[in-house]
C-alpha cells in the first residue's frame, strides 16, 4: 500500500493528468449542519480507484464549515475576538471531512496525501498572494494524490479570509497544466437559470469566455449559507481559466458513472467551459 520510493518518479498532470474538485453539494448535505454522504463518498472514491490517470483532489466543505463560517462571519475577516474560536471549530471539522474521504480513498487503495491549504498559504483582500506548492508537486510526483480542500486562511488584510475549493482547482491548474478540471456537483451542468429555482431552463453544454460575458442572468446569489459565491463564482473561475487555455467541465457527480465516462471520453450530460475556438 505504500507508494515505495524506489528510484524517482515523474508523475505530473501535464500529460493527461486531471484536477477534480468534488463539490460540497456532493460530499454533504448542505442543508444539515456537518453530514456526510457516506454512500456516495465510498461511490466517488470506487470510481476514483479505477482510473489510471495522475489526479489531484480537492474537496469543498459543504455542510462541515459553511454555517459556522456564515454565523461568524469569518468570510469578512477578523472583527471579534469571538471568531477565534470559531476559527478553531472550522479548522476542526474540515479536517474531519478531510479524513472521511481520506480514509474511502485508502480503503479503496488509492494513497492520497491531505494538504491543508492553511498551513502554506498567505492571502490578502480575499486573493492568494503565496502558497508554497512544493508539497503537492512532490508528493503528486511520488504517485500520491494530493487531498485539499476550501479552507480558512490567513489573510494579511483581513486577519483571515476563506479559500474556496473552487479557487484552488483553477490556482493550481494554472500551474499544474492539467488535461481538465471537473468540478464535481449535484446538478447536471450549468443552466440558463438555477434549475432548482425554475424548470424552464436549458442545459449549456459549451461556455467560453465570450458567451459567458452574455449570461449574466443565469445566476443569483446563493441563498442558505454558501459562502463562496455557488455556481456563479465557480463559473467564473472556471472562464478565466479558460481564458488561460485549461478545460474545466461541470458534471454531475451524484449519478453514477458520470465521472468514469467523462474521463474515458464517453458521452455524458455536463457543461464544458473551454478556451475560444
Ligand atoms: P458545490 O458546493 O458542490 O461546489 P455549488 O453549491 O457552489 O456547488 O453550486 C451548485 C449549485 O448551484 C446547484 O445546486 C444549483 O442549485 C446552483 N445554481 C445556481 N445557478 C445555477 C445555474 N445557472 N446552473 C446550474 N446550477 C446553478
Amino acid at each position: 500500500m505504500s507508494a515505495g520510493v524506489k528510484g524517482s518518479f515523474h508523475l505530473s498532470l501535464v500529460d493527461g493528468g486531471i484536477i477534480i474538485k468534488l463539490g460540497g453539494s456532493v460530499i454533504t448535505y448542505k442543508n444539515v449542519e456537518c453530514s456526510p454522504r457516506l454512500k456516495l463518498i465510498k461511490r466517488i472514491c470506487s470510481e476514483i480507484s479505477k482510473l489510471n490517470f495522475p489526479m489531484l483532489l480537492i474537496h469543498g466543505a459543504g455542510s462541515y464549515a459553511h454555517p459556522i463560517v456564515k454565523e461568524y462571519g469569518i468570510h469578512l475577516g477578523y472583527r471579534s475576538p469571538e471568531q477565534l474560536k470559531a476559527f478553531t471549530e472550522t479548522c476542526i471539522q474540515l479536517r474531519v471531512l478531510n479524513n472521511i474521504i481520506l480514509k474511502e480513498l485508502k480503503k479503496h487503495d488509492v494513497a492520497a496525501a491531505p494538504i491543508h491549504p492553511s498551513s502554506s498559504m498567505v492571502m490578502d483582500k480575499g486573493e492568494i498572494v503565496e502558497w508554497n506548492i512544493a508539497p503537492v508537486e512532490g508528493l503528486l510526483n511520488m504517485g500520491l494524490t494530493p487531498l485539499l480542500h476550501g479552507d480558512v486562511v490567513y489573510d494579511r488584510s483581513r486577519g483571515f479570509s476563506i479559500v474556496s475549493g473552487d479557487r484552488l482547482a483553477t490556482y493550481l491548474a494554472d500551474v499544474l497544466r492539467p488535461s481538465m478540471v471537473i468540478f464535481g456537483c449535484d446538478v447536471d451542468g450549468v443552466y440558463s437559470s438555477d434549475p432548482k429555482s425554475t424548470s424552464d431552463v436549458k442545459l449549456l453544454p459549451k461556455i467560453t469566455p465570450t458567451t459567458y460575458r452574455e449570461l449574466t442572468s443565469a445566476f443569483k446569489v446563493p441563498e442558505g449559507f454558501d459562502v463562496t459565491g455557488g455556481m456563479k463564482a465557480k463559473v467564473e473561475e472556471a472562464v478565466k481559466l479558460a481564458e488561460k487555455g485549461v478545460e474545466s467541465v461541470v458534471i454531475n457527480l451524484l449519478k453514477p458513472q458520470n465521472l468514469t465516462k467523462l474521463i474515458t471520453g464517453k458521452p455524458v450530460t455536463c457543461t464544458r467551459i473551454t478556451p475560444e475556438g
